[in-house]
């Protein structure tokens, strides 16, 4: 196994920012990734600081990263039939999220079609419990093998284990930092697909694409198209997605925001309202702006993008912090960055 120095991590995040890694190894088994763990603490400068990468989708590097980056590329499919209904599917870490989907969706496996064209890889999708058009991970979850990071003991997290919340699990809070997710199972349908066409953006694409009767992978091909026509490809320019979570905030702060701004969106989640971050965001005259090297996407506010391909992560965490004031000072509402910033 090769171990980099000073190695450019600017193809493995799809921000494009470029900043070295001290040290850089790609491991494709459980048994390298513990034999370079164990190498790590054995020949390496003490205490340095470890960071797992898959596909790069969902991070921001402030700064050269002066520890050990691996990148995950344990790669492999397996299935196990349940019963005439479902089957359990398990894909390693490094597997890619769509061409994952997509393998089920060829075996006519029903339950990630809405999931379709999110980047990033199978191993990262637990982390925040990835979730588009009605769905998340957690629907479909059954159960993901973790690597503890201090025994190099692998331990088996169940759904309700996994504590998954909006854009949350256990693996934000807790074992942050602690444990390395090797392999993640879901259950899905092998027939009588329940198929999730409510929201509006999917029921209009399927009705263009002249579809009554909407099968699995219908819905997988309009969610595709909505998803190409709205969001930045990050082979073209530098992106993390959605910069922030849509905040949610308490009926009785929300009735004192909308009597101020009685237009704006809500939707009820649990006891508290949910807000869009992007209608904040663009209220406060964010959508399309450009400051240096970074501006917010012009057809999505909560989008942030590097502009010009130059962008340090520090300017993209400035432009940021920007944001997080405007939207406070207008709204009273405290943005919470979705992106892992390193
Ligand atoms: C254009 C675009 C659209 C997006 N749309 C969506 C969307 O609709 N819904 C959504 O939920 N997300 C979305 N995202 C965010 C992103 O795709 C997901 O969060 C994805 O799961 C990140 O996967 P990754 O492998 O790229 O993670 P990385 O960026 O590589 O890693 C993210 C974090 O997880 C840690 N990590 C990575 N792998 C592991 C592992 N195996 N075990 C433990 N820790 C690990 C990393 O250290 C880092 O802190 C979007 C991103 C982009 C660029």
């Amino acid at each position: 196994m090769n171990i980099h120095q000073q190695y450019s991590l600017k193809k493995h995040n799809t921000f494009g920012v470029d900043a070295l890694a001290a040290y850089f190894a790609e491991v494709t088994s459980i048994e390298e990734l513990k034999e370079l763990l164990t190498y790590a603490k054995e020949h390496l400068p003490s205490h340095l600081p470890l960071l797992f990468l898959g596909g790069g989708s969902n991070l921001l590097l402030t700064q050269d990263f002066e520890g050990l980056v691996i990148q995950l590329s344990l790669k492999g499919i397996s299935e196990e039939k349940l019963n005439d209904d479902e089957v359990l599917v398990t894909a390693k870490a490094g597997e890619n999220w769509h061409e994952f989907v997509q393998y089920t969706l060829r075996k006519n496996y029903g339950g990630l079609e809405n999931l379709s064209l999110i980047p990033g890889n199978v191993g990262t999708s637990p982390m925040q419990n990835i979730g588009a058009y009605g769905v998340e991970i957690k629907d479909h979850f059954v159960s993901c093998k973790v690597l503890n990071l201090q025994t190099l003991t692998v331990d088996e997290y169940n759904n309700a284990q996994c504590r998954f919340g909006y854009r949350d699990s256990i693996f934000k809070q807790e074992l942050k930092g602690k444990a390395v997710i090797l392999e993640v199972t879901f259950k899905l349908s092998t027939r009588n697909h329940i198929v999730k066409t409510e929201y509006g953006a999917i029921q209009h694409e399927l009705q263009k694409m002249g579809v009554t009767n909407a099968s699995i992978q219908d819905i997988s091909a309009a969610v595709v198209h909505i998803r190409e026509s709205k969001l930045p490809d990050p082979k073209l320019i530098g992106n993390a997605g959605s910069f922030f979570k849509n905040p949610t905030i308490s009926t009785e702060q929300f009735a004192s925001v909308q009597a101020l701004h009685p237009e704006i969106p809500h939707y009820p989640s649990g006891d508290l309202v949910k807000i869009p971050a992007g209608w904040l965001i663009e209220q406060c005259g964010w959508k399309g702006k450009q400051i240096g090297n970074v501006a917010t996407h012009e057809m999505q506010a909560l989008v942030i993008i590097n502009k010009t391909g130059q962008a340090t992560g520090k300017e993209i965490f400035e432009f940021s912090t920007k944001i997080i004031e405007s939207v406070k000072d207008q709204f009273g509402i405290e943005l919470e960055r979705e992106v892992n910033i390193i």
